[in-house]
């Protein structure tokens, strides 16, 4: 019983579950993490929610996308294909 609440803003550190969709990010975890590494290959991560729809990433040099589900059926399969999307356009960006 040693629950110590913190609620720095600016604070990349959660730890805490959330349910509760917020900012730009992605709910799922494992494409959150997925959508992390493409911006940090470069890429752009552009959230525009529509329907099933999330977002998209983004390449701009090759004007390459992908597009990012909510809910995706297979979340680890999910973030493998924006993995993979990242990987062949590092040297794009
Ligand atoms: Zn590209």
């Amino acid at each position: 019983m040693d629950r110590v609440r913190t609620n720095r803003s600016g604070s990349r550190h959660g730890s805490r579950h959330t349910t509760v969709p917020s900012g730009d990010r992605h709910q799922k975890k494992d494409v959150e993490a997925a959508l992390k590494r493409a911006e940090k290959a470069g890429l752009k991560v552009t959230r525009k929610q529509n329907g099933h729809r999330w977002g998209w990433v983004l390449c701009c040099p090759c004007k390459a996308d992908h597009v990012v589900f909510c809910t995706p059926r297979n979340p680890g399969q999910g973030a493998q294909e924006i993995d993979q999307f990242t990987r062949r356009h590092t040297n794009c960006a």
